[in-house]
């Protein structure tokens, strides 16, 4: 799938200082599942990429957008991942989560990450909206691992 992510309180805090637990892990774990990744951030291109070098997960992203790149006048016009091709979105605001799923496509919802603790399953319904458990028999099925 092609993964829209968000930035500002997903990824990071307000103010792009702290990286949001477990995400980046999380993240890397869908490339390694063959998901493409898509940064798109409300934020404009000038802070956006200041925080993601400095957190160094450009390399995550295949592209970025930026308010730049569909908002230019910063009208809140919500993200349409059928502009991209996209299949999902990651995002704090439900606005563009519920946009999401009225175009058919997958919206997960995360709670907002303002740089203080978070329940210890804030990403769990996240890696099973991309990474589902399977089930025992299914992964004996496809374990190709010579026996
Ligand atoms: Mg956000």
């Amino acid at each position: 799938m092609k993964i829209a992510v968000d930035m500002d309180n997903t990824l990071f805090d307000d103010f792009g200082q702290r990286m949001r637990p477990g995400i980046r892990e999380l993240l890397m774990d869908f490339k390694e599942d063959g998901h493409e990744l898509v940064l798109w951030t409300s934020s404009t291109r000038e802070r956006a990429t200041r925080i993601l070098a400095e957190h160094r997960v450009v390399g995550l992203f295949t592209a970025c957008l930026y308010r730049e790149d569909y908002d230019p006048a910063n009208t809140g016009a919500p993200k349409d991942l059928r502009a991209i091709g996209a299949d999902a979105i990651i995002d704090d605001d439900p606005k563009h989560v519920d946009f999401a799923t009225a175009t058919g496509k997958v919206g997960v919802l995360v709670t907002s990450y303002r740089g203080t603790a978070l329940k210890p399953d804030d990403l769990a319904h996240v890696r099973l909206a991309f990474r589902p458990a399977k089930a025992s028999w299914l992964r004996w099925l496809h374990d190709d691992r010579p026996r």
